[in-house]
């Protein structure tokens, strides 16, 4: 695992969800385990494979890197 080095905060969507910014990308939550829960780039289903793991909203895996800027 390495550290998430970019800026990461929660903001509130249009759908009252949550959405995660990392590195000014987008993630919606995929799936919560206890206090694990588990990101998806929003731009996954233009094939962008990124995701991201938090614990206590902190992040502590960042997946496969985007394939868009
Ligand atoms: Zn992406």
């Amino acid at each position: 695992m390495k550290p998430c080095l970019f800026e990461t905060f929660f903001e509130i969507n249009a759908q009252g969800r949550r959405v995660l910014i990392c590195a000014n990308q987008r993630f919606n939550q995929q799936y919560v385990s206890g206090s694990k829960m588990r990101w998806r780039c929003v731009k996954r289903n233009s094939g962008c494979r990124a995701c991201v793991v938090t614990v206590d909203d902190v992040i502590v895996k960042c997946g496969e890197p985007h394939n868009h800027r």
